[in-house]
């Protein structure tokens, strides 16, 4: 059993402990990703397995809850294991960081909806 002095930094359990997996039609039934409770069969190559404990979850879904603010987030989100030392990053310097983040995947979808807005305005 690892201590918790002997758990890795965030940084270091994305690079080194998170697989990428990749799940091939007709392998069968694979469970649900542990964050959204969706299956994985529409996102064939987003899909990560923790190497400690071989849970999978979609990538972003993973990432997403490392960088929320939620006192666990350094756990699995199947199995509660303990994965990586909590940063000193504040719950504000994490609200900010995650706005950020947001910011840029939503530039896509920002511009989609003024589109979307236009047409139904005309
Ligand atoms: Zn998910
Ligand atoms: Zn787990």
């Amino acid at each position: 059993m690892a201590q918790p002095n002997e758990l890795p930094t965030m940084d270091s359990f994305v690079q080194h402990q998170l697989q990428p997996y990749f799940i091939f039609s007709g392998h069968g039934e694979c469970g649900l990703c542990g964050v959204c409770q969706e299956g994985f069969n529409d996102s064939p190559h987003g899909i990560v397995r923790i190497s400690t404990c071989t849970h999978l979850f979609h990538r972003n879904c993973l990432l997403k809850w490392f960088n929320s603010t939620h006192s666990k987030r350094n756990t699995c989100p199947a199995c509660r294991k303990l994965l990586f030392q909590l940063s000193n990053l504040t719950p504000e310097d994490i609200e900010a960081f995650a706005e950020e983040a947001a910011r840029h995947l939503d530039a896509v979808g920002q511009i989609e909806e003024e589109e979307m807005r236009k047409i139904e305005e005309e």
